[in-house]
């Protein structure tokens, strides 16, 4: 077999990449080890009829016009905020944290959003530079909102206290002085019309795309000019330098014979079970059907690489295999494992665009 650019990743990266180098005439070969494309932002029908998510809710939401324009392409969209409350004894919260969950929690009646911030500068912790997760939080909103939203959650997800993980980690969430409920503020939100699947199927139209191929199997077998990448950077390397380590998921699937088993689509649990949240994934496809099917989340070690732990001994060995990457010619690595950072979709869809840019420029494509 032969090709310009062999593809590892049938994931938005390298689905994007394909369809734009197959675009202007390359002879592109896309190979996935799953026996499906889509990555992980997979779904399908379940037996009893429910459109659902594989590995986990994916909200599509973006500020990258081009981003947006260019999946417009291959699919249409079903416009949805999404909203999201967190369980917390017994009573549900709106999250992220805003004036009406500041109100509900400590009973009080903050007005305006001078009120809120006066009221969160009060319960604020004086630390400067927040060094870890823990320290992050206190840092905005004080230890009782850190220890009824954030202590138990952040170490059920990610396996270790807060204290061992990069401030990045608590940071990512909003704290608002405002009532906005909704999850992200981003000026496009939506879901894919027909789903995620029906998206990879219109990019992947005219690809010859070879599935349960993983690349150390299958390699030796196409000859190629170009790779690009979008596994693990460090399996590409044999773990020369050590494994990377990463979060995982274990999901269970319940089908409930009715029509909506929750009123939001997702609930978090910081403090009670081992999962740390339901999805009820139909709020937002929008599906009509009698029937629902939720899912708990529980967070594992091993399992599908799907969150990277983002701390400084983990940042060192990435370091080392990115310069490693650096040294060779005609590889590309791209997406979230081979750069081994949380990535939305539409930054991968960003990212995977401005390649095919600097691909063009450099091979005069
Ligand atoms: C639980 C969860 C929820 C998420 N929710 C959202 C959300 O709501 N909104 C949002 O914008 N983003 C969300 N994301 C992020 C989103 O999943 C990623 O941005 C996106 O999937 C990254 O695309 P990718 O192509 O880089 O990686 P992936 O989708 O992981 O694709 C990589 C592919 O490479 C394949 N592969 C790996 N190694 C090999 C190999 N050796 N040989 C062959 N194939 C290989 C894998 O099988 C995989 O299919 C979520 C992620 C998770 C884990």
């Amino acid at each position: 077999m032969n090709c310009d650019f062999l593809i590892v990743g049938a994931g938005f990266a390298g689905s994007v990449l394909a369809e734009r180098l197959n675009s202007i005439g390359k002879k592109v070969i896309l190979i996935d080890k799953r026996d499906h494309t889509g990555g992980n932002c997979c779904d399908y029908y379940d037996s009893s009829g429910v459109l659902v998510h594989k590995y986990g809710p994916h909200y599509f939401r973006t500020n990258f016009q081009d981003v947006k324009e260019y999946l417009s392409k291959f699919t249409s969209w079903r416009k949805h905020e999404y909203r999201i409350r967190a369980s917390i004894n017994g009573l549900l919260y709106p999250l992220p944290i805003n004036r009406d969950t500041l109100n509900n929690f400590f009973k009080i009646n903050l007005r305006t959003e001078k009120e809120a911030k006066e009221f969160l500068n009060s319960k604020r912790s004086p630390i400067k530079n927040p060094k870890n997760a823990e320290e992050q939080v206190l840092a905005f909103a004080g230890r009782e909102i850190y220890d009824a939203f954030f202590k138990n959650y952040t170490t059920k997800q990610w396996g270790i206290h807060p204290r061992e993980l990069d401030a990045s980690v608590t940071a990512r969430i909003p704290i608002r002085t405002n009532t906005d409920d909704r999850y992200v503020n981003d000026l496009f939100q939506a879901m894919p019309e027909d789903g995620y699947s029906k998206v990879f199927e219109n990019l992947l139209k005219n690809i010859e795309v070879i599935l349960t191929a993983d690349f150390k199997r299958v390699k030796h077998r196409i000859k190629f000019k170009t790779l690009l990448y979008t596994g693990p950077i460090d399996e590409f390397f044999d773990y020369k330098y050590g494994r990377l380590p990463y979060r995982s998921l274990r999901f269970r699937f319940e089908t409930h014979n009715k029509e909506f088993y929750q009123d939001w689509s997702q609930i978090n649990y910081p403090n009670d079970y081992k999962y740390t949240r339901i999805v009820e994934i139909k709020h937002a496809t929008g599906q009509i059907i009698p029937n629902t099917t939720i899912v708990k989340e529980y967070p594992c070690e091993k399992g599908s690489p799907f969150y990277p732990i983002p701390n400084p001994d983990n940042q060192k060995i990435y370091l080392r295999y990115k310069r490693a990457a650096e040294k060779l010619n005609n590889v590309y690595f791209i997406g979230r494992l081979a750069q081994y950072r949380y990535l939305n979709m539409d930054q991968i869809v960003k990212e995977a665009l401005d390649l095919f840019k600097t691909l063009k420029n450099k091979y005069q494509l």
